[in-house]
C-alpha cells in the first residue's frame, strides 16, 4: 500500500516588485546621474508622498517642502554656471520624470521655476541679468514663474498677445492679464511676455512683482488637476519695470520665447512619461494584492493585458524622450521635434492613466489609492506647454511644408 508523503507547505510566493524600468534603461545612466536620481527619489518617497494627496485634495502648496527641496540644491539643472546645478539634458528630464513618477504637481512647481523662469533668464537674459538673478534663484531664495498665456489668448500666443509694453525713458510700462500662471500666486519673480507698442514684437521682462505697484495677483480656483500647484491672474496696471530687467540679450521676438518654449515642451515629455510611470507601479501593486474569486485580480487574463498596454506605452515613451534628449545634448533638438514628443507622450498618457485607474475599479477614482492624482494631472500636462494640436501643427508644418495655423 502506498504511504502518503506529507507535502510541505509551500513558502509564500515572492511577487516581483512593481517596476517600470522594464527595459533596464537605469544600466544606460552614469554613476553620478544614479547618485542624483536616487537623491530625488529619495526626498520623493519619503517627503512628498506621505502627505502630497492631503494637499492635492485641499489645493494648497506644501511650503512645508521648501527646506528639503532646498537642500536638494537642484533648482538651475542644466543651465551652467551662476550657481546652477549645470548637468546634461538627459539629466533634466531624468529628475523631473523621477519627481512626476510620484507627484506631476512637485514636478510642475519645479520646472516652471528652473525651467521656464530661470531657463528664460539663461536663454535670453544679458550677462549682468544672469549673475545678478540665476544664483538666488538657484538656491530658491527667490521663485519664479512664467507668464505668457491670457485669458483672452493661449494657444493664439505667438500672434496676438494682448499685454502691451511701452518705452518711456528707461522704464518699461506693461498693462494686460495673464492668467493660468504657475507659481505667480506667491513667488518672487515673474518673466512677464508683452508686445512693444512701438514695434509689434513680443520681449521679455523680469518684473519682481511682490514690490512692483499696480502688480496683483488672484489665484486661480476649482481646478480639478495639478491641484498642488498654485497658478495665477496676473493684472498689470501700469507697471514700471526698469530697462535693465528687460531680457535683452536674446528677447526681441515670439522666436526668443519659442526657444525657451522647445526646452520646456521638452520637459513635458519627461514628466508625463513619470506619472505613467508612478502610475503603474501602483497598478501593479494594487493587482498583486486585490482579491476577486478568491484570487488576485493580477492573475486574470485581461488585467495582465491592461498592464502590458501600460508598460508598452511607458517603455515607448522613455525611448522616445531619451533620444530627444541626446539630440538635446548635442544642441540638436529642433522645435518639431520636441513638439512631436510633446504630443506623442502626452496622448499615450491619457490612455495609459485611463487602464490604470479603470484597473483599480472604485478605488481608481479615489485620490487616496495614489492613481486618481495622476489620472486627473495627466490632463493638464496633455493641454499646457501648448496643445496636443498645436504640437501637430508644428510637426504637420515641418512634414508637409504647409503651415496649417489660422
Ligand atoms: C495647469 C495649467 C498650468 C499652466 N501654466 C502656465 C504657466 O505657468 N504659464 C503660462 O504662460 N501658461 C500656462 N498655462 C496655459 C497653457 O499653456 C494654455 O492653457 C494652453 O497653451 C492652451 O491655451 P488655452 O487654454 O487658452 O486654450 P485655447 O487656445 O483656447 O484652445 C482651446 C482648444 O482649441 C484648440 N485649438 C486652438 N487653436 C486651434 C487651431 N488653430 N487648430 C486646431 N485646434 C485649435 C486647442 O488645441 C484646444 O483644444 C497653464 C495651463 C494649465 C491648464
Amino acid at each position: 500500500m502506498a504511504t502518503a508523503t506529507a507535502r510541505k507547505p509551500s513558502a509564500p510566493k515572492q511577487l516581483p516588485p512593481p517596476n517600470s524600468d522594464f527595459y533596464h534603461w537605469a544600466e544606460t545612466l552614469s554613476t553620478n546621474e544614479l547618485a542624483v536620481l536616487k537623491k530625488v527619489r529619495a526626498f520623493m518617497e519619503s517627503k512628498v508622498a506621505p502627505i502630497i494627496n492631503k494637499y492635492w485634495v485641499e489645493d494648497a502648496f506644501p511650503f512645508e517642502l521648501l527646506p528639503a527641496f532646498k537642500e536638494l540644491s537642484l533648482a538651475g539643472v542644466g543651465i551652467e554656471g551662476y550657481g546652477c546645478f549645470g548637468g546634461s539634458q538627459l539629466l533634466v528630464g531624468l529628475i523631473a520624470m523621477e519627481m512626476a513618477r510620484v507627484d506631476a504637481s512637485i514636478a510642475t512647481f519645479f520646472g516652471v521655476h528652473s525651467g521656464l523662469a530661470m531657463g528664460s533668464i539663461a536663454v535670453a537674459g544679458s550677462e549682468e541679468q544672469k549673475q545678478k538673478w540665476l544664483p538666488p534663484m538657484a538656491r530658491m531664495e527667490k521663485i519664479g514663474c512664467f507668464g505668457l498665456t491670457e485669458p483672452l489668448v493661449g494657444s493664439g500666443a505667438g500672434g496676438g498677445l494682448t499685454t502691451t509694453a511701452k518705452h518711456e525713458g528707461d522704464t518699461w510700462i506693461l498693462n494686460g492679464q495673464k492668467r493660468w500662471i504657475g507659481n505667480a500666486p506667491w513667488c518672487d519673480i515673474s518673466i512677464i511676455w508683452a508686445r512693444d507698442v512701438a514695434d509689434n514684437q513680443v520681449k521679455g521682462f523680469i518684473v519682481e512683482n511682490k514690490t512692483t505697484p499696480g502688480f496683483s495677483v488672484e489665484k486661480m480656483q476649482n481646478k480639478i488637476a495639478l491641484k498642488v500647484v498654485q497658478n495665477g491672474q496676473i493684472t498689470m496696471k501700469d507697471c514700471r519695470v526698469p530697462e535693465a530687467n528687460r531680457l535683452a540679450a536674446g528677447a526681441q521676438s515670439f522666436r526668443d520665447t519659442a526657444r525657451v518654449l522647445r526646452g520646456t515642451r521638452y520637459l513635458v515629455g519627461w514628466e508625463t512619461t513619470g506619472v505613467q510611470m508612478g502610475a503603474y507601479e501602483n497598478a501593479v501593486k494594487y493587482a498583486q494584492e486585490r482579491l476577486q474569486f478568491g484570487k488576485p485580480i493580477g492573475s486574470f487574463q485581461l488585467i495582465q493585458d491592461q498592464l502590458a498596454k501600460m508598460l508598452g506605452n511607458i517603455t515607448a515613451c522613455q525611448c522616445m524622450v531619451a533620444r530627444t534628449a541626446q539630440l538635446a545634448d548635442e544642441g540638436k533638438l529642433t522645435d518639431q521635434q520636441a513638439a512631436l514628443s510633446k504630443a506623442f507622450t502626452t496622448a499615450k498618457s491619457r490612455e495609459t492613466l485611463s487602464w490604470a485607474r479603470e484597473l483599480l475599479g472604485g478605488n481608481g477614482i479615489l485620490v487616496d489609492y495614489n492613481v486618481a492624482r495622476f489620472f486627473a494631472d495627466a490632463e493638464a500636462l496633455y493641454s499646457y506647454e501648448g496643445t496636443y494640436q498645436m504640437q501637430h501643427l508644428i510637426v504637420g508644418k515641418a512634414v508637409t511644408g504647409f503651415s496649417a495655423f489660422v
